[in-house]
């Protein structure tokens, strides 16, 4: 059995729509039918917590703030290259 013999079609078709799904993408009857098929299919579900997983993770990663005065310094930096031309 290969990977992919472990899916079926409608698994496929529901692969595409997940990352929508997480997105919030989805119309009602979109968002019942892949809340449905994961319940159903164990594959899926697996496949979509991972999904959800990295989504959330992504989402939370820190994004990294340059110090208060980093303009500033930046600025003088920039002057005393300038001006040592
Ligand atoms: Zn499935």
């Amino acid at each position: 059995m290969t990977d992919n013999e472990k899916y079926s079609n409608h698994c496929i078709q529901m692969f595409e729509v997940y990352s929508q799904y997480l997105d919030g993408e989805l119309d009602e009857n979109q968002r019942t039918e892949v809340e449905h098929h994961i319940e159903t299919c164990s594959e899926c579900r697996a496949c979509f917590m991972t999904l959800k997983k990295t989504k959330e993770l992504c989402s939370k990663m820190p994004r990294v703030k340059a110090p208060d005065d980093f303009t500033s310094r930046l600025h003088s930096r920039i002057r005393n290259i300038l001006d040592c031309k």
